[in-house]
């Protein structure tokens, strides 16, 4: 019987009427869950939210909210196994694939959880000290961050369903903010179930968390000045999200992470052969493949010093031929195939459009040899790469964000050229910088840092304790300018603010004293 997905809002699970959108299995096509929302009150869905969620929520201290954060963790890693085959079954994860998502949503709830128990049992935060504001000392100004009274809306990408849901609910929560949350419809079965489960356990004051399970209607039609939009998606969405009328009239605070060039730099110093030369191998294949390539960290272009291009492309070559290619249900199988069919379309258009600007080295946007795959069923891009000799030349490779299995390799001729090069990218999520030479490790970080969220350095010293240029870290921030859609989530405490207004206030200093604590 096929899984018919509802969405929870104004405190109860609904079904939408209608058509159905219609989930599937990339792998073989075969039907994974339906779902519509049509029929749904948006407007209803947000007002109950804002009045019935946020009031319980901004009366509970950080130490509370950390402790709801905390079962909400649990509740995912409860019913791993069973994420695990729906993340198989719907998204085209490998095993490995499915526990990066999941297990990536647990341990951020988690990190968050342990954050509010740091901050024990305060409901709101400081911003720096003190600060006198004329000759007589008893005037002094003090910056306060307090929660907004709407409520957040988080719309996700269609690749991390869990993961996505789990960090934006992270930061939100804590932060004192309802929230109402929508994965992309074609992979939300992931999504859908941890929902379910934590609406069974109770675990959230009614209108603290809502779901939406398919298209959000005209949800965003009604968002407020108190509200907020946290959208990771394509830039092409966000630019929609930017010019709508009622978030441009309503100043909705609007963040966006979005689509992202990133690039991995080998070092001038490193040498074939070097434990720097095998970490930035290992590194590069792994992010080409994991996933299928669609992360949006992962690595588009790689650069190489110029007298290392041939080896460099070869070493490479040989590796990820080596990676098995198929049905992601079985172990042996080290990639699945894309998320959907117009994934498949969009992944194929983008190699034909950078092949007019680079040569392929290994497959060509094919589906090639596969484990376990019905004839030409399932969504498949064996991996592929690129050379493009002459990088500068190259616009496509710097600007067309392929999210697939997809990277470019190009030569570079000094760190001047390299910095350029990744400047091209014109704003991106993450740079990695593969060296153990501190000068030119100095001069990439201040080169390329205005134009990238996350500069991840590697070198033979690290190479064993790397999570990857691919993982995003609870600590620390996520985002990137330009592109990359120029947003922010995450970074321990900091990922509280976009959900929070920084008030300045000034007053009697024993009066504001006692206000604060
Ligand atoms: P997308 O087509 O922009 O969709 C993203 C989300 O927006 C989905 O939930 C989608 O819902 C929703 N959406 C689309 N149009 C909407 C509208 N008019 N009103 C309300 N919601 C709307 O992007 P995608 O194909 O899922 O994801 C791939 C892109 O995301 C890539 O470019 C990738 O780089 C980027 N990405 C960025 C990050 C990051 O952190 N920077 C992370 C992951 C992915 P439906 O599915 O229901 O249409």
């Amino acid at each position: 019987m096929t899984t018919i997905l509802r969405s929870f809002v104004s405190g109860r699970w609904v079904e939408g009427t209608g058509e159905r959108n219609v989930l599937v299995n990339p792998a073989t096509e075969a039907v994974a869950a339906e779902t519509s929302t049509r029929g749904v009150d948006f407007k209803d869905a947000l007002q109950f939210a804002r009045g019935k969620g946020g009031p319980v929520l901004r009366s509970l201290t950080f130490a509370q909210r950390g402790e709801l954060l905390a079962k909400l963790a649990s509740a995912i890693h409860d019913i791993r196994e069973e994420l695990v085959e729906l993340a198989i079954a719907n998204g085209g994860n490998t095993r490995g694939d499915a526990k990066f998502d999941i297990d990536g949503a647990a341990i951020t709830l988690q990190a968050y959880a342990d954050l509010g128990k740091q901050l024990g049992g305060r409901k709101f935060l400081l911003d720096g000290e003190q600060i006198a504001l004329g000759r007589n000392p008893r005037l002094i100004g003090q910056h306060v961050w307090l929660p907004l009274t709407g409520v957040a809306v988080h719309i996700n990408a269609f690749n991390f369903p869990a993961w996505g849901m789990g960090e934006k609910a992270a930061a939100c929560l804590l932060a004192g903010m309802p929230f109402i949350t929508k994965p992309a419809t074609a992979t939300a079965l992931t999504a859908w179930r941890i929902a379910e489960e934590w609406v069974k356990r109770e675990i959230l004051p009614p209108g603290v968390f809502s779901f939406i399970a398919g298209s959000p209607g005209d949800l965003l039609d009604h968002l407020t000045s108190q509200d907020v939009l946290s959208f990771t998606g394509s830039g092409l969405t966000a630019h929609g999200f930017r010019t709508r009328e009622s978030i441009v009239k309503n100043s909705v605070r609007l963040n966006v992470e979005a689509d992202s060039l990133n690039s991995a730099v080998m070092g001038l110093d490193v040498e074939p052969g070097s434990a720097t030369w095998e970490f930035f191998l290992n590194e590069v294949s792994r992010d080409i493949t994991q996933k299928a390539g669609q992360k949006c960290t992962a690595i588009r272009r790689i650069f190489v010093p110029r007298h290392l291009i041939n080896q460099a492309k070869d070493e490479l070559a040989a590796r990820l031929s080596e990676v098995k290619v198929g049905n992601p249900a079985l172990k042996e199988v080290k990639m699945g195939p894309v998320a959907t069919a117009q994934q498949l379309r969009d992944v194929r258009a983008g190699v034909q459009k950078l092949r007019a600007q680079a040569e392929a080295v290994l497959n060509d946007g094919g589906r090639g040899q596969l484990i376990a795959v019905d004839g030409e069923r399932g969504y498949f891009v064996a991996p592929t790469l690129l050379l493009a000799g002459d990088p500068w030349k190259a616009a496509d490779v710097h600007s067309h964000e392929v999210f697939g299995p997809v990277s470019t390799l190009m030569p570079y001729n000094d760190v001047e050229d390299a910095i350029g090069l990744v400047r091209l990218g014109d704003g991106s999520l993450v740079a990695s910088v593969y060296s153990d030479d501190k000068d030119f490790v100095q001069a990439m970080v201040f080169g390329v840092a205005p134009y990238s969220g996350r500069i991840h350095v590697g070198g033979e010293k690290i190479a064993e304790h790397s999570p990857g240029p691919g993982t995003v870290l609870a600590q620390q921030v996520h985002g990137g300018p330009g592109r990359a859609g120029g947003g922010e989530e995450l970074g321990g405490l900091r990922g509280l603010e976009f959900y929070s207004q920084r008030t300045a206030v000034q007053g009697l200093k024993p009066l504001l004293e006692k206000v604060f604590g």
